[in-house]
This record gives C-alpha cells, structure tokens and sequence, in this order.
C-alpha cells in the first residue's frame, strides 16, 4: 500500500515478492526512517486461521510511524493487509502444533530526495514466512549477556518504538553475547546502566519466592511487548502479584545468589515464554536458581500457547480469527 501526503493511502494489492527497485536516493536508505512489526498466524484444530491481537500489533505500530514522523496507518487497513495476505498464502500456514507463519508488517519512507526531514511518501508492505518452534527438542532456558558497554535507548528516544534503528544500535552488542556463548543480550538503561530494561527482542521478569513478580516498567526506553501485557494480565488474573517497577543488575545477581529469586524469563512474539537460565557479563556469571525452567514461567507458558493455539477458552477476545 502506498502512502503521499494530499492523497493519503493507495494501491492496495498482493502480489508475488520481488524485489523493489529503489533510487539510491530514497529517503530511507539514508535516515532510517521505517518501523515494523512481527506476529504470527496460526492453524486451529479446525484447519482455520487465527492471529494474536493483531489489533494490538496495529496500535504500536501507529504509535511507532508517529515517533518516526510518518503518517500512521489506520487499523483498519492494517488488519485488512494482514487478513489479504493470509488468504493468499493459506496453505503456508503450518499444520503441525509448534509452527506458525511469521508476519512481518513494515513502513518507510520511499521518498526521494537526500534531505534531513520527514518524507512525504511511504509504502506499507506486510511478507511472511512459515517459521518452526523457536525451540528445537523442548524449552530449554536460554543464556543472556548483560552488556556494561552499550545501551539501548535514551530517555526521550525511540526506545518503545519497534523502529530498524533501535535494532541497529543493537546489533554490536547481541554479537558480543553470541561471542560469549550467550543467546540473547541484556540491556541497562542508559541513564545510569544500573536497571534492567529488556532482552534484544523480548522483555523480562523475576519471579520472587513469595511468589510476586516484578517486570520492568514502560518508561519510554522499552518496546511495550504484546506478550509481556498479556502475561501481566494472565498472572494478575491467576491471582499472583505483578509489580512494574525498576529492578538493577545488581539486586538481579544478590537476589538469585540469595535464593530470593525463583525464576527469570523472558518474553516476545518469538519465543513467547522462554526461562533464563545463566546470567554472564565480562565479570563472571551467575545462574538463576538451578538453571531450568521454572513452575511459574511454564506454567503462564502453558496458559498462554493454550489461549494462541485455540486448545483453551479465550476470555480476554485476543485471539482473532481470519479463516
Ligand atoms: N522487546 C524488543 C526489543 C522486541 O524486539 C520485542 C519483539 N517484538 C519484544 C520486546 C517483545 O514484544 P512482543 O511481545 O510484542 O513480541
């Protein structure tokens, strides 16, 4: 779909995936100026379609076209690209119960001109692709780098909005944690580096032994993650105690060397739950409790790939069918 400023949206189709011709001019390749978004169809028992709070996917993905200055595409059109695609591609939803197809909305400024300011034309496109479980052979707790020499977002960024530019400024530091075994790189804030803000694609929590949990809050710095809101929900409604509020590195190391900390997982599109098992930065590590999956992180996991997968009710309207 087409975006100019006068004439709003337009051209919308489906067509085969190609590449797309670009002046080397195009605003985008120069300023960045593109946000995105990920979700993921999947197949019911009944060979239909559905998708998790696309409605949610469509919010952010205004709020972020506004950080980034560009025209944000109504909800209605953003569901309607969705569901177009997915009929076409029906038959590359997977059958089998750990796969999905991977949706990959996105918008840039395709105007061409080599000037610092905001384009006056963009295109919306959505692609996908069929993807597997995020885990091969069972949940498995992954290994996380804390990065003491790169921060994500500064107050006043663009740190909640999913724009090509936060993962950019992301990309040293997640080499680094590959580089040190680990799967996923922790950020601090950039403040003062002391709190734990987020994952480089999911967000975090703690699970303490008196069962309460703490995520950190939406400040501004973090991407408000769809699964980390509707985790929040599914715990508060199971009855436990979820606090956001501001958790440091250092009470994260004293908490789990004390046995305060029970668990630690992390959350996103991708992975959905995923538990944390050992905790390294360049000055050693630490592991959180044994190091497997915890009761509580599995036990959200289960409710919430129940609620994804239509195996249980859905009492919160997320699940949102296409076919
Ligand atoms: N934080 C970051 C930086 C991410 O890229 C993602 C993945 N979109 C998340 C958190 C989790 O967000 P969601 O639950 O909406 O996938």
């Amino acid at each position: 779909v087409r975006y100019a400023d006068g004439k709003g949206w337009y051209d919308a189709r489906v067509e085969q995936r190609a590449p797309i011709p670009m002046d080397p001019a195009t605003a985008v390749l120069h300023y960045a100026q593109e946000v995105f978004e990920g979700l993921k169809a999947y197949r019911t028992v009944d060979g239909g379609v559905t998708l998790f709070r696309p409605d949610a996917n469509a919010a952010r993905f205004r709020a972020s076209a506004q950080r980034m200055a560009m025209a944000p595409v109504p909800e209605r059109l953003f569901l309607d690209a969705l569901e177009a695609l997915i009929r076409v591609d029906r038959e590359w939803v997977p059958n089998d119960p750990e796969g999905s197809l991977y949706l990959r909305p996105f918008q840039y400024a395709s105007e061409v001109f080599l000037g610092v300011k905001p384009s006056s034309e963009y295109l919306f496109l959505v692609i996908a692709s069929p993807v597997g479980s995020y885990f091969k052979g069972g949940v498995k707790p992954v290994n996380v780098w804390v990065s003491r020499d790169y921060t994500r977002a500064a107050t006043g960024g663009t740190g909640a909005a999913k724009c090509g530019g936060n993962y950019a400024a992301s990309l040293v530091a997640q080499a680094e944690a590959i580089e040190h075994g680990c799967d996923q790189v922790v950020f601090l804030d950039a403040v003062e580096q002391k709190y734990v803000e987020e994952l480089g694609g999911m967000n975090v929590f703690f699970v303490f032994d008196d069962g309460s949990i703490v995520t950190p809050p939406l400040t501004g710095t973090i991407l408000p993650g769809i699964t980390r809101e509707s985790v929040i929900r599914l715990a508060r409604d199971g009855g436990l105690t979820v606090r956001e509020e501001l958790y440091s590195y250092e009470q994260w190391r004293a908490d789990a060397v004390s046995g305060r900390l029970r668990e630690a997982f992390a959350c996103g599109t991708a992975a959905v739950i995923t538990p944390i098992g050992v905790v390294r930065d360049r000055e050693g590590e630490f592991t959180v409790a044994d190091g497997k999956a915890g009761q509580t992180t599995m036990s959200l996991r289960d409710t919430l790939v129940g609620i994804q997968r239509g195996q249980f009710d859905d009492p919160y309207g997320w699940v949102h069918r296409v076919l």
